[in-house]
């Protein structure tokens, strides 16, 4: 088994975990020369792509899911207030109409000019 002689070892032996002697923190012998703070004291931030788990930016699919449930959530509240407040407002209207409309079969309104 020669670990060293290859550049990308499979998947199974990227893996080994190692104790660093100088901060006593593990890292992965596999890719990495040493733990975090040695890289970060080494200056060698590139090592490799586990190097960035850790700063990854938060889930921006996530987030835009969950405003959109919300957004869907909301619109649909004000759409039920304004169907009630539709059908409130219009049985109001037609119970003040009601007179009104009999005034008009009476012919309250025949004092007012033919528009013709
Ligand atoms: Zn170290």
């Amino acid at each position: 088994m020669d670990s060293k002689g290859t550049s990308e070892p499979p998947p199974e032996a990227s893996v080994r975990i190692e104790v660093c002697e100088k901060h006593g923190l593990r890292f992965n012998a596999a890719t990495e020369d040493g733990c975090a703070r040695c890289r970060t004291e080494t200056g060698e931030r590139a090592m490799g792509p586990r190097g960035f788990v850790a700063q990854r930016p938060p889930d921006l699919g996530r987030s835009v899911l969950v405003a959109m449930l919300m957004i869907v959530g909301i619109g649909g509240s004000l759409f039920a207030a304004h169907r009630v407040a539709y059908n409130f407002g219009r049985a109001m209207i037609e119970e003040a109409m009601a007179p009104l409309e009999e005034d008009l079969e009476e012919g309250a309104f025949d004092e007012l000019p033919p528009s013709d």
